[in-house]
């Protein structure tokens, strides 16, 4: 153990550890992301708050208990750059750091009460291997642990692996993304408050069809944390 300490040490001496977002030396006290940089990042507040914008894109469409997203993403912006280091360039880190930063902000609200399982929105096998990981499962674990919840990604699953939809028009994309998703066992979350999360939320298409799916189970109340929402 003492030599890998003194390995990382050295290590650190010639590779110092960097910002991910300005790509300045950290710190000793930093962690993944400067403190220039987290100040920022474009908070949303909404878990505090009650009927608030991604509540309301949902309304007529799902029947949602709560729901909250740490940042708005920024086209072009740091919350941008961020996922797509957590997403194609394996930095899991972020996932974790938005997962502590959020669930803190989750525990101390009134609001988020009693959330029995954290579940991922899932990604397909296939692009799972090509990946290497889900970029949501370190943020879930994390949020689950600090709600004294349990993370599960067994459960709801996706079927159907599709090709980006980033371009198709909204009912093509709510067209496609019907099918994708499915329950593996039709009671397990029976009598449950789901949390289902996400990274980024859009058009609210893909979190729509994994509700719907989810809503096969009786009694089962759908609460909802994400990473970034567009205005
Ligand atoms: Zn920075």
């Amino acid at each position: 153990m003492k030599k890998i300490k003194v390995l990382n040490n050295v290590f650190s001496l010639f590779f110092p550890k960097v910002c991910l977002g300005c790509k300045f030396q950290l710190n000793t006290n930093e962690n993944t992301i400067c403190t220039t940089c987290r100040h920022d990042l474009p908070e949303t507040n909404f878990t505090n708050i009650p009927k608030n914008a991604l509540e309301k894109k949902f309304y007529g469409r799902v029947p949602l208990n709560e729901a909250t997203a740490l940042f708005y993403f920024h086209k072009k912006g740091k919350t941008q750059q961020f996922i797509h280091e957590l997403k194609y360039k394996n930095h899991q880190e972020i996932g974790e750091l938005f997962g502590s930063w959020l669930g803190e902000q989750m525990k101390q609200s009134t609001r988020f009460k009693n959330i029995d399982y954290v579940v991922p929105v899932p990604l397909h096998p296939k692009k799972k291997k090509k990946r290497g990981y889900n970029q949501l499962t370190k943020f879930g674990v994390i949020l689950a642990n600090k709600l004294n919840a349990q993370y599960c990604e067994n459960i709801l699953i996706k079927t159907e692996s599709t090709d980006t939809q980033t371009h198709k028009a909204r009912f093509e994309r709510w067209k496609n993304v019907q099918h994708l998703f499915r329950l593996t066992d039709l009671s397990f979350f029976k009598n449950k408050h789901i949390l289902l999360i996400d990274d980024v939320v859009t058009t609210g298409a893909t979190i729509e069809a994994c509700s719907q799916q989810l809503l096969k189970t009786k009694n089962i109340k759908i609460s909802i944390a994400v990473m970034t929402y567009t205005e």
